[in-house]
């Protein structure tokens, strides 16, 4: 199953990707989690990487495409992967095509997550991640039992930088601009399955694996 996950920020794309990934044993790719361990490490991308991500635009078509390309020739994307956050742009959606067709393969499916922006600024704004283990939390929707402090491992709680609401705003009109006319470039291809991702987590990850079904 070869998979792309699209939608705005906060719409439930690395939630869902991670459910799928254990579902179908396939893996997720996350270019925002790649780019991040790349800011993380201080590699000479990472730094480079680091002004666009805080000031909540794109990072280079050329760059990011040059992640995924090695990603996916890993040999545990041979069965497939599913792809989050990646494309953003239509080079990057004719990069990945042509990488693919290079590999003979082709995606089976493009899912896009709609979500109404309100709804994305209050996930977004309240999404904290334990700085020492990477588990999620949401101060309204699965708080953690101290503030503050990781239920698992006791480790601090961090907001990302990207996820403070100037940047945030910042975030969504790219997305409008340069991202959601995937939508139509993936129609036109006979690959686009809109869903809603508004409900709670389980609904919205059994709407996902119907559409799965039916490719
Ligand atoms: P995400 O975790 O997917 O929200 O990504 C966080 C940030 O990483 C984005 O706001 C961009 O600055 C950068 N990024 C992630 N994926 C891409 C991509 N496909 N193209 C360009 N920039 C990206």
């Amino acid at each position: 199953m070869k998979i792309v996950l699209l939608g705005p920020p906060g719409a439930g794309k690395g939630t869902q990707a991670a459910m799928l990934m254990s579902r179908y044993d396939i893996p997720q790719i996350s270019t925002g989690d790649m780019l991040r361990a790349a800011v993380q490490d201080q590699s000479p991308m990472g730094i480079k990487a680091k002004e666009y991500m805080d000031a909540g635009g794109l990072v280079p078509d050329e760059v990011v495409v040059g992640i995924v390309r090695e990603r996916l020739q890993a040999e545990d994307c041979e069965n497939g992967f599913i792809l989050d956050g990646f494309p953003r742009t239509q080079p990057q959606a004719d990069a990945l095509k042509h990488v693919l067709a290079g590999l003979g393969k082709q995606l089976d499916s493009v899912v896009s997550l709609q979500v109404e922006t309100e709804a994305l600024v209050e996930r977004l704004t309240g999404r904290r991640t334990c700085s020492a283990c990477g588990k999620g939390f949401h101060l309204r929707y699965d708080p953690p039992a101290e503030d503050g402090r990781c239920n698992s491992c006791g480790g601090s709680l961090v907001q990302r930088d990207d996820d403070r609401e100037e940047t945030i705003r910042n975030r969504m009109q790219v997305y409008h601009q340069q991202t959601a006319p995937l939508e139509d470039y993936y129609r036109n291809e006979g690959l686009l399955a809109v869903v809603d991702g508004m409900g709670e987590i389980p609904a919205v990850q059994k709407a996902i694996v119907s559409v799965l079904q039916d490719c």
